[in-house]
């Protein structure tokens, strides 16, 4: 085969499209004839810029230009301890400082678990549908899928457990399908993951988004209640993030894992961006501290549930003669299913997009692009007269489908 000039990037061939599907829904949000349902970006009037301004000011007076250096790869120690001390008193467990990895949001946890653990080939048992940007970030390492049955019961699923390099899981209202899995669900699957000896990634930037009552504790909590004594060592690596309840931009997350874990995770992030702001973590850490993130997580899940009620009002007037959904009780998301298979979203998207109005089919949500028949529709974005709009559209959208 003869090389072209320049030559294509390889990380190129690793997208299904030239542009990532990411990308191509951020540009369509920032439209202002689209009402995008398509994003999964946070009600950027709740960023909370005085405060932010404010920690930012306390945090260089306090760290000078220390917060000014690339810093440790592991993160501000400060604000490593902070993190420890929330799963500590959360999960009954001891977590020290050596237990958490700060990061460039959760987003590079999910890099660094796929760059540190995964060889090509190797098996992934995850929830499908799942997050997109976990398939993409894991794409380069060329894995396999399994599906992770919650009921554990299908055939062959206890042998893909114990062959899997880990298991990926976001119990917390899942992007895309607003899930809240069960207790028991979790407990159960915690059973078969110490059994089979392998890892269990739970990813859970989700958890602030609270709306019908507490979420229950992680499985990072059913591990550390069952093994109440001594530091933290165990198959969950947890991933957490302030994009949810303070700002994405200020791109602050952690890895919360067995020591021995972070180390290498450390080893991996040093060769992809030598450390993450340590300016950032210093405003994360005021923020903290200062109890400013309890305070505000209320009035964002205020906000949310009314934009949840009005999105999911206007779909049942205007959208279930078509698709089906559950109410999320937390999250960004409603799924809808179409009930009737014949419905190809991939084809209605491009109708959407006609009627000005954008969601994410559920192709992308799937390795296999298989899925057809679903769509993810965020409602934290725009307020509930433009999310009304937003599902008129839909219905127009439908219509024309189906009139083709
Ligand atoms: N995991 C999931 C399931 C997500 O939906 C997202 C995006 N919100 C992330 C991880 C990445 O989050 P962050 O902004 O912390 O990188």
């Amino acid at each position: 085969m003869t090389q072209s000039f320049p030559p294509r990037p390889a990380f190129a061939s690793w997208l299904s499209t030239g542009n990532s599907i990411t990308q191509q829904f951020m540009a369509i949000g920032g439209r202002p004839d689209v009402v995008s349902l398509a994003g999964g970006l946070p009600a950027s009037e709740l960023y909370p810029v005085e405060a932010i301004a404010a920690a930012q000011e306390r945090a260089l007076t306090r760290w000078g230009t220390q917060i000014l250096e690339y810093g440790a790869i592991e993160g501000l120690p400060a604000l490593r301890a902070a993190i420890a001390e929330r799963f500590s008193a959360a999960t009954g467990r001891r977590f020290g400082p050596e237990n958490v990895l700060l990061t460039t949001g959760a987003m590079q946890g999910l890099d660094l678990v796929g760059k540190a653990l995964v060889d090509p080939g190797e098996l992934i048992l995850s929830q499908f549908p799942t997050y997109l940007g976990a398939l993409d970030a894991w794409r380069p390492r060329m894995p396999r899928y399994e599906r992770l049955d919650w009921s554990l019961q299908a055939p062959g699923h206890d042998a893909a457990l114990r062959q899997a390099k880990f298991v990926y899981a976001v119990p917390n209202y899942s992007n895309p399908t607003g899930v809240l899995v069960p207790q028991d669900e979790r407990a159960a699957l915690l059973d078969k993951v110490e059994a089979a000896g392998t890892w269990l990634l739970e990813d859970d930037p989700y958890l602030p988004l609270q709306f019908d009552g507490p979420a229950g504790p992680s499985i990072l909590a059913h591990h550390g209640q069952r093994h109440p004594s001594g530091a933290y060592a165990g198959p969950v690596i947890y991933l957490g993030t302030l994009s949810k309840s303070l700002a994405p931009g200020l791109r602050v997350g952690w890895v919360v894992a067995e020591a021995s874990l972070i180390a290498t995770l450390a080893l991996a992030k040093q060769s992809t961006d030598i450390a993450s702001s340590l300016l950032t973590q210093a405003i994360a850490l005021e923020m903290i501290e200062s109890d400013f993130e309890a305070q505000h997580i209320p009035k964002i899940v205020e906000t949310y549930r009314e934009r949840r009620d009005a999105l999911c009002a206007a779909a049942t007037t205007h959208l279930s003669d078509w698709f089906e959904w559950e109410v999320p009780p937390g999250g960004m998301f409603v799924w809808m299913r179409a009930k009737d298979e014949a419905i190809d979203t991939d084809a209605l998207y491009a109708h959407a997009l006609a009627e000005n109005v954008a969601f994410v089919p559920s192709s992308v949500f799937d390795p296999t692009g298989a899925l057809k028949s679903a769509m993810r529709v965020n409602f934290t974005r725009s307020p509930p007269e433009v999310l009304v709009e937003g599902v008129r559209r839909l219905e127009r959208a439908v219509r024309r489908l189906l009139a083709e």
